[in-house]
C-alpha cells in the first residue's frame, strides 16, 4: 500500500493528525492495532485546556459536567479550584473522532506497525504480513511506541519519569453525582496524583498515577482505596459495598517533556512524544497533521520530506506549549520534594480560599505560585531550581 501520510495509532493525537492531514489535502491511512475495539483510559478534561486547544466538547460523548476540582492532602484537608470540567464517554469520543476522520477521507486500517525503514525519501512501515509506503509517517502510538526510537529519535527528555497508572471504574449508589473531581497529592501516589472522577449516577473512576516506583502500581491503588473509603465513610454509609467493575493500566507522560519529534519522513505526536493530556495532545496532533499535509503538498514536485522540511511542527508546537510543559514538570518535581506534613500544612492554609481558575497561563501560574509561597515559602526557590533543571 502507498499513501501520502500514514498515521500509526488512533490516539487522540493520531485521530487529529489524520483528520487535519486529510483536510490539508493529503491521502491518509490511519492504522491501529486495536481498531475494532479501542479501549482507552483517559476520560476527563477541563474547559480551559480544551478551549486553549481548540477542542469543542460534543454532546454525543459528554457524560457529565463538573464544577471544578478539590485538591486533597494525605490527611484529607481540601482546597477547591472552580474550573469547569467534563467526564466523557471515551468509547463514544473515539467513535466520534474516527467517523470525523473517515468523513474527511481518511482510510482506517487495522494492524500493528512492527518497524519502519526510511527508503530513499519515503518511509516504509512493516506490519505482520503487509507493508505501507508513505511520504510522511506520523507516530502517534502512545508512550510505549517503538517507531520513533527505532528511527534514532529520543522523543521524551525524561522517559524514566512516565507516571504509571491504574484506574478502576467503580459503582456505588449516588457516587457519580458529586460535582467536583478530587485530586489527592502526597505519598499515596508519589510524584503525581490519586484521582476520584464522578461520572454521573452510580459510576465514577478511582485511579493512581505514580512516578519513580515502576509499572506495577497496584499497591498504591490498594492504599488509596482504603484512604478514599475512610474519607467517604461519613458521606456514604454503604461505602464498603463499592464495586470495582473494571481496571485499566497505562502510562501518563505528564512529566517527561517532549524531546526530538522530527526525523526524515517521520513526525512523532501525542504520548509517544511526551505530550500528555487529551486536549493538548489533540492540539499537537492537529499541528502535526497540518504540517505533514503542507510538506506533502509542497514537496509534490521535488519529493523531499526531509527533517528540515518537517521541522515547522516542532517550531509551532514549542510556540504554543513549550513553557507550559516545562512549568508543569517543574511544578510536579517541586511537589515530589514535599513531605506529607508539608502538603497537609499547605492545603490546610489554602482550604476555604477560592483559587484562581481563569486568565492566561502566566497569570494563573503567578497567582498559584504566590499563594502557595504564603504557606511554604521555599516553594518558589524549589520551583525556579526545578525549572532550570527541566
Ligand atoms: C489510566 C490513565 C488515565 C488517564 N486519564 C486522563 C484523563 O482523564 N485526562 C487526560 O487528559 N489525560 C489522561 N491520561 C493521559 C492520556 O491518556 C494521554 O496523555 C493521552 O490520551 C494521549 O494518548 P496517547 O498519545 O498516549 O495514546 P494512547 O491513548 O495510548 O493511544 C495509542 C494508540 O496507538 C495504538 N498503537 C500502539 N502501538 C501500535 C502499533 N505498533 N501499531 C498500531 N497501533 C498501535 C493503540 O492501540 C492506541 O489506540 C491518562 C492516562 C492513563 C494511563
Amino acid at each position: 500500500m502507498k499513501c501520502d501520510v500514514l498515521v500509526v495509532g488512533a490516539s487522540p493525537a493520531g485521530l487529529m493528525a489524520a483528520t487535519s492531514a486529510a483536510k490539508g489535502g493529503a491521502g491518509v491511512i490511519l492504522l491501529d492495532r486495536d481498531l475494532a475495539g479501542l479501549d482507552h483510559a483517559a476520560n476527563t478534561l477541563f474547559e480551559g485546556m480544551a478551549a486553549a486547544s481548540g477542542v469543542r466538547i460534543e454532546d454525543c460523548y459528554l457524560k457529565k459536567e463538573l464544577e471544578g476540582m478539590s485538591i486533597l492532602s494525605p490527611s484529607g484537608q481540601s482546597a477547591t479550584i472552580p474550573a469547569k470540567g467534563y467526564f466523557i464517554d471515551r468509547k463514544k469520543f473515539d467513535e466520534h473522532y474516527l467517523s470525523l476522520a473517515q468523513n474527511c477521507g481518511v482510510t482506517l486500517l487495522a494492524g500493528a506497525a512492527k518497524k519502519s525503514l526510511q527508503q530513499g525519501n519515503r518511509r516504509t512501515v512493516y506490519l505482520d504480513d503487509d507493508e505501507i509506503e508513505a511520504k510522511v509517517v506520523v507516530d502517534a502510538s502512545g508512550v510505549s511506541s517503538g517507531l520513533a526510537r527505532q528511527a534514532g529519535l529520543q522523543p521524551m527528555r525524561h522517559p524514566e519519569d512516565i507516571a504509571w497508572a491504574m484506574e478502576a471504574d467503580v459503582e456505588l449508589p449516588g457516587l457519580g453525582e458529586e460535582k467536583f473531581f478530587q485530586y489527592w497529592i502526597g505519598s499515596m501516589a508519589p510524584g503525581w496524583k490519586a484521582t476520584f472522577s464522578p461520572a454521573g449516577g452510580d459510576r465514577a473512576t478511582l485511579g493512581v498515577f505514580v512516578r519513580g516506583h515502576g509499572q506495577n502500581v497496584q499497591p498504591f491503588f490498594r492504599g488509596f482505596l482504603k484512604i478514599f473509603k475512610a474519607h467517604k465513610a461519613g458521606q456514604y454509609r454503604d461505602i464498603e459495598d463499592l464495586k470495582i467493575l473494571s481496571i485499566r493500566r497505562g502510562g501518563d507522560p505528564i512529566c517527561v517533556l517532549p524531546g526530538e519529534m522530527t526525523a526524515n519522513s517521520l513526525l512523532v505526536t501525542g504520548g509517544a512524544a511526551g505530550q500528555s493530556g487529551l486536549a493538548y495532545s489533540m492540539r499537537a496532533g492537529t499541528i502535526c497533521g497540518t504540517v505533514a499535509a503542507q510538506a506533502v503538498g509542497r514537496a509534490a514536485a521535488s519529493t523531499d520530506f526531509s527533517r528540515k522540511g518537517l521541522l515547522a511542527y516542532e517550531k509551532l508546537w514549542k510556540r504554543e506549549f513549550y513553557w507550559q510543559y516545562r512549568m508543569g514538570r517543574a511544578s510536579l518535581e517541586t511537589l515530589a520534594m514535599m513531605k506529607d506534613e508539608e502538603i497537609n500544612r499547605l492545603v490546610r492554609g489554602l482550604s476555604g480560599k477560592t483559587l484562581i481558575s481563569s486568565g492566561s497561563f502566566a497569570k494563573k501560574a503567578a497567582y498559584a505560585g504566590a499563594v502557595v509561597s504564603l504557606y511554604r515559602p521555599r516553594t518558589l526557590l524549589d520551583l525556579a531550581a526545578n525549572l532550570m533543571r527541566s
